[in-house]
């Protein structure tokens, strides 16, 4: 069962066709500017007509469905809206307002000019105080539809049972388990860097020595010019310690422990010699 709808859904439906006539014109102009100079010129002289036969194929769609796309969206219509009505419409909404701009421009007189430039603020002016009138206490959206009496009406009568629940308990579930991850996932990174540094410091020399696989403790790649901890045994690239003036590695400093670093391959060379001397 029909009945009148909300102001809301009448301004919305005014909306979403102003926006698909100004889609549709930004369209227009683009293929516009895509022509040659001398094309564009004429187009640019012919604007208005241009913008008329926009509107026209526009309309088309309140021939065809008997409702503005705007309208369409927001599933209302105008009561008895028929070709006729739809004819007049048109006519008291986009022809009317051209015609005259239309003579008036080529007319060339400024008398003209000036008593169309009146009429068309006293018209906006009806227009604004229509609006006002209408934001307070509903009824004809737009001036045009007073004068034709035009009424928008709901095509499906909104109840409060026809809201579906299923889609709100979806998303609260999902904010329910995004709060949960978001609670939990310090305490996991907090575990997770626990047990890399664990890793991390069992990670030394002579346990890795075999598979000759010298990882940096900073930077987890094969160490550039490595250094050795002297007792504790971590390996670090050169570069990745040499922020630290001392030289003392990061990983032991975090356990509150200084070990002064050293070049691995000075420190090979001596405990070498060492061997030979022996
Ligand atoms: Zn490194
Ligand atoms: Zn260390």
């Amino acid at each position: 069962m029909a009945c009148r709808c909300l102001r809301v859904d009448q301004l919305d439906s005014h909306v979403l066709d102003s926006e698909i006539r100004s889609i549709a014109q930004d369209s227009v102009d683009d293929v516009v500017n895509q022509m040659p100079v001398w094309v564009s010129r004429i187009f640019e002289k012919l604007r208005p007509e241009l913008k008329i036969t926009l509107e026209a194929v526009l309309w088309t769609h309140r021939f065809s469905r008997g409702v503005s796309p705007g309208q369409e969206q927001m599933d209302i219509s105008y009561s008895g809206y028929t070709p006729k009505v739809i004819t007049g419409h048109f006519l008291v909404e986009v022809f009317i307002p051209y015609l005259s701009r239309r003579v008036t421009e080529l007319s060339g007189r400024l008398e003209i000019m000036r008593m169309y430039a009146k009429v068309e603020a006293i018209f906006e002016l009806g227009s604004l105080l229509h609006f006002l009138y209408f934001l307070r206490s509903g009824g004809h959206s737009t001036l045009t539809e007073s004068i034709l009496s035009l009424r928008n009406w709901n095509n499906n009568q909104p109840t409060i049972s026809s809201i579906n629940y299923d889609t709100q308990n979806r998303e609260l579930l999902w904010h329910a388990f995004r709060d949960v991850i978001l609670l939990t996932y310090p305490f996991i990174e907090k575990i997770r860097q626990r047990v890399v540094k664990k890793q991390k410091l069992n990670r030394k020399f002579r346990s890795t020595m075999e598979g000759f696989d010298i990882e940096c403790i900073v930077c987890d790649k094969p160490s550039v010019i490595p250094m050795i901890g002297q007792k504790c045994e971590h390996v670090a690239c050169y570069t990745c310690i040499a922020t630290s003036r001392k030289m003392i590695c990061p990983l032991c400093l975090e356990e509150k422990e200084e070990q002064q670093m050293e070049f691995l391959a000075k420190k090979l060379k001596e405990s070498s010699s060492i061997l030979i001397d022996q």
